[in-house]
């Protein structure tokens, strides 16, 4: 079990979220910097992420399957933009069987080459059309600066590619890929996101149009939490897919891609816990209740608190479905330890039984999200709980909008601007001009980038100009400080 003591966020935020993460025993770091080990209580997290989406997905018509994780070098460097955009960031295997390689192998930093270069085998006529496709995968982007988590050397995600006849479809299928990711962030991960489009120097490395979701952390940074990318026809015109269409015409496909990485894990931690720990919205805990029977010395009635605590369980069963129960018949460990460890491990429920309990016919129930204890009656446990894990996943969604609302201001001249990101961390939002050189002095002055343009453009002035260097704006953004 990792260290005991948990910094606090107003000390010293990134070591609260490492002492979080050890504490809650959900990663380690790996022999190589820069890549984690993810120990059983976080992976069951992301096998959770992993059954949603994957639900999700196949209600949108994805397909999963799989590619390989080498990639030709020559490949990533058919699109001038990608190889580009990723160049600093690969590793490439140059030995192998003993021998030099005749042709590099890049481990993949992302698909849309190897993919690109099936689909040009695949797609022959319109019929063929629309390709829907995901793969469940690890990737490797090679991070000088690295954080459990949120950004790591290699990661796990899952990447989806489509190929379709044109670019209404393609605009239509990354939009409806970014709202699969914005209800899964809102409705699973409690998580409130800004939806919306990336600028031209935070898009993807080989696309169009980047949509993305982005999340307001407890510090006030940004967390991108998924990207859905219109890539037009700029890999099908490097990999030559080209189509019959319905007048026996060639055409070259549109295809979109869209990614979900373990980084929203780091998202969820870091947006919900506090000073005493992981904390889960129910959807993604791996243990929904932990039961905790308060074994005295006299087995008499340790017999009958376990028998309860067997009770309860079965009783609860079906509520919390894929997620597991835990009775904690530790001896070894003192009670305040115990109930500590689990808090922790942000396990949404705890129910504590004494004796007390026993005699009165009711236990002591315990919800880890506002802290609160409530005494209730044995045959009441049943619904309470089912509505308390309701209550605590729409709390942490509640909390989580708060937060983004209270702290995303608008503003009229670059002095405010500059405070309200330099002083405070704010997600700032103004009419922007959409120019890459002007993002750049930004950063430069701020540290703070454009997350996105929000898809929902109410309330925009089409005359008003850029905040920050006063030329014609193009649509209203947030800038914000981001991981
Ligand atoms: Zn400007």
């Amino acid at each position: 079990m990792g260290n005991n003591k948990i910094t606090k966020r107003s000390d010293d935020y990134s070591e609260w979220y490492l002492d979080v993460v050890r504490s809650a025993d959900l990663a380690e770091h790996s022999p190589v910097k820069g890549c984690m080990i993810i120990k059983p209580y976080g992976y069951a997290i992301w096998e959770l992420i992993q059954k949603y989406i994957n639900e999700l997905f196949k209600k949108s018509g994805v397909k999963n399957m799989y590619f390989p994780l080498f990639i030709p070098e020559s490949y990533i460097k058919k699109e001038s933009k990608h190889v580009e955009g990723f160049a600093p960031e690969i590793a490439v295997v140059t030995y192998a069987g003993g021998k030099k390689l005749e042709e590099p192998l890049v481990v993949r930093p992302t698909s849309e080459t190897i993919i690109g270069e099936s689909f040009s085998k695949w797609v022959h006529s319109y019929r063929d059309l629309p390709i829907v496709i995901n793969q469940w995968a690890n990737v490797v982007r090679w991070e000088l600066r690295t954080r459990f988590f949120l950004r790591t050397s290699e990661f796990l995600w899952q990447e989806g590619h489509t190929a379709h006849a044109s670019k209404k479809e393609a605009d239509e299928r990354a939009l409806e890929m970014i709202e699969v990711y914005r209800k899964f962030a809102e409705e699973y991960a409690s998580m409130y996101v800004f939806v919306g489009k990336k600028s031209e120097s935070e898009k993807f490395a080989g696309a169009d149009v980047s949509y993305t979701i982005e999340s307001m952390m407890q510090d006030g940074k940004a967390l991108q939490a998924g990207t859905s990318h219109m890539l037009g026809q700029n890999f099908a015109k490097a990999f030559s897919i080209r189509f019959m269409n319905e007048n026996k015409e060639s055409e070259y496909v549109w295809q979109t891609s869209w990614g979900l990485s373990t980084r929203i894990i780091g998202g969820i931690i870091m947006m919900h816990s506090d000073d005493d720990g992981l904390v889960l919205p129910p959807k993604l805990a791996p243990i929904s209740v932990v039961i905790i029977p308060i074994l005295k010395k006299d087995e008499d009635i340790n017999r009958k608190l376990l028998d309860l605590s067997s009770n309860i369980e079965n009783m609860l069963n079906d509520i919390c479905d894929i997620h597991d129960i835990v009775i904690d018949m530790d001896t070894d460990k003192r009670v305040g330890e115990k109930l500590y460890e689990w808090e922790k491990k942000g396990v949404p429920v705890r129910i504590e039984i004494g004796e007390k309990e026993l005699s009165d016919g009711a236990v002591s129930i315990f919800r880890r999200d506002t802290k609160e204890k409530n005494i209730v009656a044995i045959n009441g446990i049943r619904s309470y709980v089912d509505n308390l894990l309701i209550d605590i996943q729409s709390n942490l969604y509640i909390r989580s909008k708060k937060l983004a609302d209270e702290n995303t201001i608008e503003v009229s001249s670059f002095d405010e601007f500059k405070d309200a990101l330099s002083k405070d961390s704010k997600f700032v939002y103004i009419p922007w001009c959409g120019r890459p050189e002007c993002e750049e002095n930004v950063k430069e002055l701020t540290k703070a980038s454009t997350r996105c343009f929000p898809l929902d453009q109410k309330g925009y002035n089409h005359e008003s100009k850029c905040v920050i260097c006063s030329e014609k704006s193009v649509g209203n953004v947030i800038f914000a400080r981001s991981y």
